[in-house]
């Protein structure tokens, strides 16, 4: 069984330039491993807090004290004892001694975590998609991708109310599947920069954002930007869409593209779309708190699409299972750092899975170069993978990770 010898943090930088750790896990077997934790902007109320030292370095966002925990508190309490997954996650939550990880912070959390992980794939000589398999008893496969193509909300300027609207190429390799939304993702650069007569702007996770006229606007844009790579909407290529609703949701009104709408009217809205367009799945339809509504959602439309859980869910199991018990939603999507540590995750998973639900695992809009996210998609047998557009390193880390599973698994078949 692994021990711990040591464990170190430093701070680095994610992709928008704010601080974030990497954690160092070495064992007494002398294997070393690292891993690089991700952070959201467009964040649900219920994830686990981040801890950020809130002084004027890096304008309250620097990671000195969550490093400190992890150097000082964990490394203490964690080293020289046998461990497995399970017995580190649940120790640190005892350490931590709070429900959203305020005390240590869910990054210095995650990042003993996964770094954890990581050595112990390498001590015992697998792939560590091998690894997290175990720890859900799953049989590892690959995720279908989606791919953000034109971007709003948070991400970008605010120029449109939702956040993502993502390709989901219908290939059966993942090579094949982002050669395609290459494609298509240039074509709609093309397109865009013509007609908004700019240069295409990019959102944090690299989606296009021009100056849409409304959210009806970029689902054509999108669907034209199909059809012009010579593709089929719906038969090559189907769309997702993340709503992420709570962002544009106050005091019971949802106001999207400068109308005011109850959540009914909203309902009947993605309705709209569904119908006139190939969305396979709906993020965050409704707001978080809307709890009333999500399941007239999930009855309207979800023999249809996904009806997908972010904010909502925060891949927390106890909304988790609220969730399953009112039918409110057919789909997580799994993002470990809302939740703080590998096991509470692989509990979200489990639930999910136990209410046949779909489950869609995400990067955050603030990334790293790591690459463990590939590896948890494979290992979890995810249906999709969400890690944003094939333009910046700390997204391609990912896409080059899953071609690399790609090639080792078509080669020893
Ligand atoms: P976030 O956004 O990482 O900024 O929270 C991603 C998403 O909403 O899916
Ligand atoms: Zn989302």
């Amino acid at each position: 069984m692994p021990v711990i010898q040591h464990l170190s943090a430093i701070e680095i930088l994610d992709s928008r330039g704010r601080p974030t750790l990497k954690t160092t896990c070495k064992l007494s077997s002398g294997v070393r491993a690292s891993a690089s934790i991700p952070s959201g902007a467009s964040t649900g109320k219920a994830e686990a807090l981040e801890l950020r030292d809130g002084d004027k370095r890096y304008r309250g966002l620097g990671c000195r004290k969550a490093v400190q925990n992890v150097n000082t508190l964990l490394n203490k309490a964690l080293s020289e004892q046998m461990l497995i997954q399970d017995t580190l996650d649940a120790m640190m939550l005892e350490v931590d001694g709070t429900t959203n990880k305020s005390n240590l912070g869910a990054n210095a959390l995650l990042s003993v975590s996964l770094s954890f992980a990581r050595a112990c794939s390498q001590e015992q000589g697998i792939p560590l998609y091998t690894y997290f398999s175990s720890l859900t008893q799953s049989k590892a496969a690959f995720p279908n991708l989606t791919i953000n193509l034109f971007s709003g909300g948070k991400h970008a300027g605010g120029q449109v109310d939702i956040q993502d609207v993502l390709m989901v190429p219908h290939a059966a390799s993942i090579s094949d599947q982002l050669a395609m939304s290459y494609e298509v993702y240039q074509v709609a650069a093309e397109m865009t920069s013509k007609k908004y007569a700019s240069r295409p702007l990019k959102a944090d996770e690299g989606g296009l954002a021009p100056a849409f006229s409304s959210t009806t606007q970029m689902l054509e844009d999108a669907i034209a930007a199909i059809q012009n790579a010579g593709l089929k909407p719906g038969k090559d290529m189907s769309l997702a869409v993340d709503v992420a609703s709570s962002h544009f949701y106050k005091d019971g009104v949802y106001t999207l593209d400068n109308q005011r709408l109850s959540s009914l009217e909203m309902i009947d809205v993605l309705g709209s779309w569904a119908q006139q367009y190939p969305i396979i799945s709906l993020e965050d339809g409704l707001a978080e708190e809307d709890w009333q509504h999500w399941p007239i959602l999930h009855k309207h439309l979800g023999k249809k699409t996904l009806v997908l859980g972010d904010d909502f869910l925060c891949t927390n199991p106890e909304r988790i299972q609220k969730a399953i018990k009112t039918t409110s939603a057919n789909a997580l999507l799994l993002k470990v750092n809302q939740i703080g540590t590998l096991s509470e995750a692989a509990q979200a998973y489990k639930l999910a899975r136990s209410a046949n639900w779909k489950v869609v695992v995400s990067a955050r809009s603030g990334e790293t170069e790591d690459n463990w996210l590939a590896d948890l998609a494979v290992g979890w047998a995810g249906d999709y993978i969400k890690i944003g557009s094939i333009t910046q390193s700390e997204r391609l880390a990912k896409y080059n990770r899953l071609l690399e599973i790609e090639s080792e698994s078509f080669t020893t078949a």
